[in-house]
């Protein structure tokens, strides 16, 4: 028996893929979400219905901030019931950011969102965006026994259906601009689209969609380089209303030892701003005390972000703090895989 038709919601937040070239300052903007579908005539040639809603104003992902990941959030859930499937149309620089918010601003979710983009606009003749766009919108109607195949967020770039938590841009140039360097593809488009269902989140049916409405961007992102100042990690840490830091470190999570790095690491998990040890490195993840120069990070009970992307990390700390997790038990529940963002 043939499978019920998908209803697919397009939600176009701007970026790349919906801008023209304004000719007087030769700068891309963004332009008419109509003008968009007008463009894709082959849309009309898929084998689901496509609705679609547009930010009032669509923006350059540059401008994405909390505020615009909760409306996406409010937009999907608005639309849970009545839809199989959702394509948040974004711009690429900042997509692995609100897609890894999205992961965890929507819990339990059990239908796919597929976020993408272009780097060319639709309207060049060399565009990667009917792809991006026609390959999204098919797996985001991909169904099996009248279920969505896909049931978590992901991220379609380039040929590659990845899980959007696990992504990071690595290119401005290439249509090759996402890598997931710590987890494999959940979905490849050659001439058949190929899932690779052993990598997919499996949910559980019975637990119900939520939709979490509040994040707290009180962080800061500290990268540690040979020279850094103590001035600087003094004037970082002492941030009023600072309530958590990522570090990002060398390797596997190492850190230089010296007196007054470690004295203010120590200060400041005194006054309950709690610490994230994340690695620079693009792949592989942390593991504290594998070198002399982590150890005491970890006798300091510093929380591990193990493989996880700078991009989730920083979502997944906005999440947990506006979600007012209690300090005692922050350390576990950010350690533990909670929409399959590390490992
Ligand atoms: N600057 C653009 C944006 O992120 C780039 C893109 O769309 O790929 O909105």
């Amino acid at each position: 028996m043939k499978e019920k038709k998908s209803t697919i919601l397009l939600i176009y937040t701007g970026g790349t893929i919906g801008m023209v070239k304004d000719y007087e300052t030769g700068s891309l903007k963004a332009f008419d979400f109509n003008d968009l579908l007008n463009k894709i005539p082959e849309l009309n040639q898929l084998d689901c219905t496509i609705k679609t809603v547009s930010f009032e104003t669509p923006i350059d992902s540059s401008d994405m901030n909390i505020e615009h990941w909760l409306k996406i959030a409010s937009i999907i859930e608005d639309n849970y019931d009545s839809n199989d499937g959702f394509v948040v149309l974004h711009g690429s620089d900042t997509m692995s950011y609100t897609s890894s918010a999205l992961s965890f601003l929507l819990e339990n979710l059990a239908k796919p969102v597929i976020f993408t983009g272009s780097q060319l606009p639709i309207g060049d003749l060399r565009t990667d965006a009917k792809e991006n766009l026609i390959t999204s919108i098919q797996i985001a109607a991909l169904k099996e026994k009248g279920k969505p195949v896909v049931q978590e967020v992901g991220l379609y770039f380039e040929y590659k259906l990845y899980r959007a938590n696990c992504t990071t841009k690595i290119n401005a140039e290439h249509f090759e601009a996402f890598a997931s360097l710590n987890y494999p593809p959940l979905v490849e488009s050659g001439v058949h689209l190929k899932v690779y269902k052993e990598n997919l989140l499996k949910q559980k049916p019975s637990k119900k969609f939520f939709v979490h409405k509040k994040m707290d961007n009180n962080i800061a992102i500290l990268k540690l380089f040979p020279g850094l100042s103590i001035q600087i990690v003094k004037s970082v840490l002492e941030t009023p209303g600072l309530r958590a830091i990522i570090l990002e470190t060398y390797g596997a999570g190492n850190v230089f030892t010296e007196e007054w790095f470690l004295n203010l690491l120590k200060k400041a998990k005194k006054n309950n701003i709690l610490i994230i040890n994340i690695t620079q490195c693009s792949g592989g993840g942390v593991i504290m005390g594998q070198y002399e120069t982590s150890r005491a990070l970890k006798d300091m009970q510093v929380i591990s972000g193990k493989d996880i992307t700078l991009e989730a990390a920083t979502a997944k700390l906005m999440y947990m703090l506006g979600s007012e997790v209690s300090l005692k038990s922050f350390k576990t529940i950010f350690e533990t895989s909670l929409r399959g963002e590390l490992r």
